[in-house]
């Protein structure tokens, strides 16, 4: 019986060759570990960017779990920037406690209570 030829396309230096079976992958056993190396190594970087990912996105579930919070952490919580968080605290609409120099806190509940307040203005404002 004549051996069965199939070409195919070596999925690592994609070079045609006559395989033995449909379900060869590459052209040699060098192709072969090769891939698979890489394959390992890409899965190996993909692991290390969702570390990194959670490690980014760790502060932002600290924050969400505090009662008070300093004015960076209310930034990051709603995403702005900080001068906008003095701005809202200087026109009333925040309410922090200046417990001492350069220490801010906010509590979560009232963060809660300005955006509420912001969602039922009567008037929205259009910034321009
Ligand atoms: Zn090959």
């Amino acid at each position: 019986m004549a051996k069965l030829k199939i070409q195919k396309v070596c999925e690592n230096c994609s070079k045609v060759f006559d395989a033995q079976r449909t379900t060869t992958r590459y052209c040699s056993h060098k192709c072969n570990s090769v891939h698979y190396k890489l394959k390992a190594r890409d899965s190996k970087i993909n692991k290390a960017n969702a570390d990194t990912i959670k490690v980014v996105n760790k502060p932002i579930e600290d924050i969400k779990t505090k009662e008070f919070l300093s004015v960076s952490q209310t930034a990051k919580l709603i995403g702005c920037s900080r001068q906008a968080i003095y701005k809202m605290i200087n026109s009333g609409r925040l309410k922090a406690s200046i417990i001492m120099v350069k220490k801010t806190i906010i509590k979560r509940s009232d963060i809660e209570l300005m955006l509420e307040q912001a969602i039922t203005e009567k008037q929205p404002r259009m910034y321009l």
